[in-house]
């Protein structure tokens, strides 16, 4: 899939989605501290830690 696919993709399931990103309530939400693609509309990570 190309990157703007994805990209599209990625916003319409956020779209779909409840509203929630694991990123809104994420410790590592600020600042250049995370540089993952998925921020902000992390509906899964590996990282995520709550503030
Ligand atoms: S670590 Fe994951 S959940 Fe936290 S801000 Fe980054 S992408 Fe979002």
């Amino acid at each position: 899939m190309s990157g703007t696919l994805k990209k599209l993709w990625q916003r319409i399931r956020s779209l779909l989605s409840s509203g929630e990103f694991l990123c809104d309530t994420c410790k590592y939400d600020w600042g250049n501290v995370c540089r993952r693609r998925e921020r902000p509309n992390a509906t899964q990570c590996p990282d995520y830690k709550r503030r």
